[in-house]
C-alpha cells in the first residue's frame, strides 16, 4: 500500500516524558536533484507543502544524573561484557579477528609499483592500497556471528597500476589458492561481481569477510595524498566504486554524528539492541528484517535526541521512540542529500515524492551520506509486524527493568515466540554434504522474503504471518543430512473454522528456490505445517511437501513426505506445547493440502492423503 504522504507523523505522547519524545519536524523536498538540501538544523522546516514530514534528532535538554540510571547503565555494561560480546553473551575472541592478515593483503598482492625515482617527499598518509574496515567491526559492536566488512582502496595511478575490480578479485582469488596451507584457512571464496555493490566473500579461519574494492582516479592523486576518502578524492569514480566506498563513508558519518564523547554510550546501547534483536528473531537484512546498519542509524538517532542519556536510558528510549514512531515516516540522521558533491557521478537517492517505488517502503531508515539511500528497503509487511510487536514487548520489559523489576537478563531471555502460536509453517532445507548445505541454505535464505511476501496473501483468508528471522539447525537420529529450518507463526484471525489453503501463497517461493542452477542431488526443501509443542521432537508435523533436488533447472517436484524427525537447535526456542498461545486466543481455522501443488498445512492424519481437509487448532 502506498504511503499516505499527506498525513503528518505524530510521535509519542504516552510516556511520562512525552514532550521529550516529540522530535522536531522537517519536510522532504519534492524538488529535483538540483535542489539544495534541507537545512540540517533539526527543527527547521523544509521546503514544500504536500511532502512527507520527517524528523531529525534535534537534541533536547533532558539532564538526568539520577543514581538509578547510572546504576542500570553499569549493570547493562556488566551484563553485556566489557569486550565485544557474543550473541549468547560469550566473550568473543577479538584477537582472532585482528590477526587475519588482512592488513598485509596489499603487500602480498604486489600492487605496489617499484618506488619512483627520485624518492618523493614523505606523504602525510600511506600511498599503498589500503584495507579499511567498516560496518560493525569498525563501529566495535561486532559479535561472533558478524562478518568483517572491508574496503580495499587502491591508490591512484601511478602509485598503483590501473586494476579493474574483476582483475583485482581474480588476482586475490589466485593469491588465496597459494595460501591454502598457511596458518590462515581461506574457504568459501565467492565473487559477486554483478551484485548492486560488487563484493568478494570468503572465510578466513571460519570468519566471514565481505570485501569490496575501489581505485582512486589518477587525477585525484594530490587529494589522495592528503585524505583517503575526502569528497575531492572520490571525484570521477563510477557508480559501483562509489557504492563500494559508501559503507566506509556511512560508518564514519554515523560515528561523527554520534561524536567522540558519546561513542562509548552509543556502542553499549547498540550492542545491547543488536543482541536483543537477534534473540527475539528480528535481525537479518537479507530476510527483510533489520540489520547492523539499520540498528546503528536508529540508535544514533536516539543518541542525538537524548544527548545526556546514559546507556541504560538510551536503551530504554530506543523502545519508547520506535514503539510509537509513525512509520513510514523515515528515520533520518541528517537531511536528504539531493545533490552530489562536485565531480561525483550523480546517483539515485531515496525520495518517495519523486520515486514511486520509494513510496512503498514501510520502514525507511536513511543512510546519512550522499546518495541518501533507504537501508531497509526490503522490510515487508510480515517483518514489520514482527518488528513492531517485539519493540512493543521490549518496551514493556525494559521499562520494568528500569523501574527495578528484574535485571537485564529479562530483556535478553530466550524468546517466547515458539509458545505464542498454535500453528507454524516450517521451511526446512537439507543437503547431503556440509558444503552443499551451506550453498543451499544461503540460496534458500536469500529467497525467504518471497515466501513471507507470498504469505501476506493469506491475510485475505484471515491468517496473519509472523516470521522468525533465524534458521535453526536440524538434528535427529535418522538425519544423515545437514538441515536447517525457518519458522513462521500463523495466527488465525477467524473464529469460524473455515478452510484456509495456503499452498497458493508458497508457490512462487518454491518455484524460485527449486529452479536454482546451482542445485544438485540431495538439496531438498520441505514446507510443512507444524502445530504447537515445538520444544520436543519437531512437534506435530503436519501435511508436508518436499521439492526434491534434481540438479539443474526444471520445475521442482512437490510431494508429501513422512520424513520429519528433526529437533531445533539455537536460541529463541521456548519449550512448551502452545498452551500459552497468546496470539491465537482460541481461534480455529482449517487448512487443506493440495495434491501436486507446492505446499500446505494440515494435521498428521493428512500425511499421505494430500487432498484431505484438516482442521488447524
Ligand atoms: P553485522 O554485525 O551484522 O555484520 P554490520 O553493521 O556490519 O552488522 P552488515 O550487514 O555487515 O552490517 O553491513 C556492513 C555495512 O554495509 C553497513 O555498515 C553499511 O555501511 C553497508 N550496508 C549493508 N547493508 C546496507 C543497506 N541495505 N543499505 C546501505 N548500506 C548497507
Ligand atoms: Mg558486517
Amino acid at each position: 500500500m502506498p504511503n499516505d504522504h499527506s498525513s503528518s507523523p505524530v510521535l509519542p505522547t504516552s510516556s511520562s516524558s512525552s514532550s521529550s519524545l516529540s522530535p522536531p519536524e522537517v519536510q522532504l523536498t519534492s524538488s529535483g536533484s538540483s535542489s539544495s538540501p534541507t537545512k540540517s538544523t533539526g527543527g527547521e522546516s523544509g521546503n514544500t507543502g504536500d511532502d512527507l514530514k520527517v524528523y531529525l534528532p534535534k537534541p533536547i535538554d533532558d539532564k538526568h544524573d539520577e543514581e538509578w540510571e547510572v546504576k542500570r547503565g553499569t549493570e547493562l555494561d556488566d551484563f553485556l561484557g566489557n569486550g565485544v560480546e557474543g550473541d549468547d553473551g560469550v566473550e568473543a575472541s577479538s584477537a582472532s579477528r585482528e590477526n587475519l592478515g588482512l592488513n598485509n593483503l596489499h603487500n602480498n598482492l604486489h600492487l605496489r609499483p617499484p618506488p619512483p625515482p627520485p624518492p618523493p617527499p614523505p606523504p602525510s598518509k600511506s600511498l599503498h592500497p589500503t584495507i579499511i574496515p567498516f560496518g560493525s567491526y569498525a563501529l566495535k559492536v561486532h559479535s561472533p556471528s558478524s562478518d568483517i566488512d572491508v574496503l580495499c582502496l587502491a591508490s591512484p595511478p601511478p602509485l598503483t597500476p590501473v586494476m579493474s575490480r574483476s582483475q583485482f578479485f581474480s588476482r586475490l582469488k589466485q593469491y588465496f589458492e597459494t595460501r591454502m596451507n598457511d596458518d590462515f584457512i581461506i574457504s568459501d571464496v565467492t565473487v559477486l561481481i554483478n551484485a548492486f555493490t560488487p563484493v568478494m566473500k570468503f572465510k578466513i579461519n571460519c570468519i566471514d569477510i565481505d570485501l569490496v574494492y575501489a581505485q582512486i582516479k589518477e587525477e585525484n592523486l594530490e587529494e589522495y595524498k592528503n585524505e583517503y576518502l575526502g569528497k575531492e578524492t572520490l571525484r570521477g569514480l563510477d557508480a559501483e566504486s562509489l557504492r563500494s566506498v559508501n559503507g566506509v563513508l556511512v560508518t564514519n558519518e554515523i560515528l561523527s554524528i554520534v561524536g567522540k564523547e558519546r561513542g562509548e554510550v552509543f556502542r553499549l546501547a547498540l550492542r545491547g539492541i543488536k543482541r536483543w534483536a537477534k534473540g527475539v528473531g528480528i535481525y537479518g537484512n537479507g530476510m527483510g528484517f533489520l540489520g547492523g546498519v539499520n540498528f546503528a542509524i536508529m540508535v544514533a538517532w536516539v543518541c542525538g535526541r537524548f544527548p545526556n542519556a546514559g546507556p541504560a536510558r538510551l536503551f530504554q528510549k530506543f523502545f519508547q521512540i520506535y514503539s510509537t514512531w509513525s512509520f513510514p515516516s523515515p528515520i533520518l540522521l541528517s537531511p536528504l542529500l539531493l545533490s552530489p558533491p562536485p565531480g561525483w557521478t550523480p546517483q539515485q537517492i531515496w525520495n518517495p515524492t519523486l520515486n514511486p517505488r520509494d513510496a512503498y517502503h514501510l520502514l525507511p531508515i536513511i543512510t546519512p551520506c550522499y546518495p541518501s539511500m533507504n537501508s531497509s528497503y526490503n522490510v515487508g509487511k510480515g517483518q514489520l509486524r514482527r518488528i513492531m510487536m517485539e519493540v512493543e514487548r521490549g518496551r514493556e520489559v525494559v521499562d520494568g527493568v528500569m523501574k527495578g523489576r528484574g535485571g537485564w537478563e529479562e530483556v535478553f531471555r530466550e524468546s517466547t515466540f515458539f509458545n505464542r502460536f498454535t500453528n507454524y509453517l516450517e521451511v526446512r532445507c537439507v543437503a547431503l554434504t556440509p558444503s552443499d548445505f551451506r550453498r543451499w541454505q544461503r540460496w534458500v535464505e536469500s529467497k525467504i522474503r518471497i515466501l513471507i511476501a507470498g504469505l501476506e496473501m493469506a491475510a485475505e483468508q484471515g491468517v496473519e504471518v509472523h516470521p522468525f528471522a533465524k534458521f535453526f539447525d536440524v538434528v535427529g537420529k535418522e538425519m544423515e543430512v545437514c538441515g536447517t529450518s525457518f519458522f513462521i507463526g500463523l495466527r488465525s484471525l477467524r473464529t469460524n473454522g473455515d478452510i484456509v489453503d495456503l499452498s497458493f501463497c508458497t508457490n512462487e517461493f518454491l518455484y524460485a528456490v527449486s529452479n536454482w542452477e546451482g542445485r544438485v542431488q540431495g538439496m531438498e526443501i520441505f514446507v510443512q505445517g507444524v502445530s504447537g509443542g515445538m520444544g520436543g521432537s519437531g512437534g506435530g508435523a503436519v501435511g508436508q511437501q518436499k521439492v526434491k533436488g534434481g540438479g539443474g533447472k526444471g520445475k521442482g517436484r512437490a510431494r508429501n513426505s513422512r520424513k520429519r524427525n528433526g529437533t531445533r537447535r539455537g536460541n529463541g526456542g521456548g519449550g512448551g506445547g502452545g498452551g500459552n498461545s497468546d496470539e491465537n486466543k482460541g481461534n480455529s481455522t482449517t487448512t487443506t493440502t493440495t495434491k501436486g501443488k507446492a505446499t500446505t498445512d494440515g494435521f498428521s492424519e493428512a500425511i499421505g492423503s494430500p487432498t484431505k481437509k484438516t482442521r488447524m487448532r
